[in-house]
């Protein structure tokens, strides 16, 4: 099943990613993660990133483009994949496509993630992550058992630099002209199914295993 998670930035998509990535054992790839871990080890594809991801732009499409190209070919990703935060531009999207039809595949179903900006904005300030493992907490919808710790790694959490109200702002700007397109885009191929981010994790995940089949 190869399968692609849109939406805004806080929606919950890298939540319900990581959710059916478990429940169908196929991988979650999140250009988000691949980047974030490249700035941590301040590699040239991170040094080439953090400026932007740090102002809540998009890294440019030839360096995420690259990025996917190359992750798409491992082992693990031969039987299925669940793209969570890629693609986010149309170029993007028309990259990924002739990418895949070079081996004969395609996308099987876009989930297109909604929620209000209000609440995006609630999700994301409170959002804390652990620098170390990837894991995401909530201060209030899903707080970790020790303040400032990571429950599965024992990590210090942190706040993403790209958390901070100034730059979510930016950053739901940019998904709205940049990224919602692929709404479109992808309806026009008649694989996007809606789904309404409200609610607990596990509303939301009931949706997406109805949605997936
Ligand atoms: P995310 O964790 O998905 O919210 O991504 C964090 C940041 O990484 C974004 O704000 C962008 O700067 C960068 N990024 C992640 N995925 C992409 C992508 N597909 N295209 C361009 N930039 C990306």
């Amino acid at each position: 099943m190869r399968l692609i998670f849109l939406g805004p930035p806080g929606v919950g998509k890298g939540t319900q990613a990581q959710r059916l990535s478990v429940q169908r054992s196929i991988p979650k790839i999140s250009t988000g993660d691949i980047l974030r871990e490249a700035v941590k080890n301040k590699t040239s594809l991170g040094l080439q990133a953090q400026s932007f991801m740090d102002s809540g732009k998009l890294v440019p499409d030839e360096v995420v483009i690259g990025i996917i190209r190359e992750r798409l070919k491992e082992a693990d990703a031969r039987e299925g994949f669940i793209l969570d935060g890629f693609p986010r531009t149309v170029p993007q999207a028309r990259a990924l496509a002739s990418m895949l039809r070079q081996d004969q595949l395609n996308i099987d179903r876009v989930l297109n993630f909604e929620l209000s900006d209000e609440e995006l904005i609630r999700r994301l300030s409170g959002r804390r992550s652990c620098p170390d493992c990837q894991a995401v907490y909530h201060l209030e919808f899903s707080p970790s058992l020790k303040p400032d710790r990571c429950d599965r790694c024992g990590g210090k959490l942190i706040q993403r630099s790209d958390d901070q109200p100034g730059t979510i702002r930016s950053r739901l700007e940019v998904y709205r002209s940049q990224t919602s397109p692929l709404i479109r885009f992808y309806e026009d191929e008649g694989i996007l199914a809606r789904i309404d981010g409200s609610g607990t994790p596990e509303t939301v995940y009931r949706k997406v295993a109805a949605a997936v089949g």
